[in-house]
């Protein structure tokens, strides 16, 4: 297993019913390092931009209004396997089908707020890492 670098989200849901602490006490304790940290809050420009590929969906509108309601935390995570572990931490998309003890079960909702987002493939972990992160704000590494 390599060691990988993933882009995660406390989503607006999570970070109205204060659980950032939580969430990083969960991901820390699941063996990520945190490289990379930002308290944000999404313009509708910067939320269209990043979920772009999921513009021709009908749920397109409220994703971008779900996450523009309030701010968030952007993260950069790093451990072996990174992008998978991260996704396996979440949950499954709607926090109804996910697992016990995941993110998504544990601090969501519904499908839409979902409480985090994390990158699903490396590729794409570092095109949103480079779109939320200038490179002196994330620590030297992988
Ligand atoms: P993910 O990779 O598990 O985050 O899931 P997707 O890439 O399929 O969807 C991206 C995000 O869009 C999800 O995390 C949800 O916040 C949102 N989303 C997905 N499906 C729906 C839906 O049916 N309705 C709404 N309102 N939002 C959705």
């Amino acid at each position: 297993m390599a060691l990988e670098r993933t882009f995660a989200i406390i989503k607006p849901d999570a970070v109205e019913k204060n659980t950032i602490g939580a969430v990083l006490a969960k991901t820390e304790e699941a063996g990520f390092k945190v490289r990379g940290l930002r308290f944000t809050h999404l313009s509708r420009a910067v939320a269209e931009g990043f979920y772009a590929v999921h513009k021709a969906r009908p749920f397109f509108g409220e994703l971008v209004e779900f996450m523009t309601r309030g701010p968030v935390v952007v993260m950069v995570l790093e451990r072996e396997d990174a992008v998978a572990q991260w996704r396996t931490l979440m949950g499954a998309t709607d926090p109804k089908k996910a697992d016990e003890g995941t993110l998504r079960k544990l601090f969501g909702a519904n499908v839409g707020e979902n409480a985090t987002h994390g990158s699903d493939s490396l590729e794409n972990a570092k095109i949103e890492i480079a779109y939320f992160f200038a490179a002196s704000d994330v620590a030297p590494g992988v």
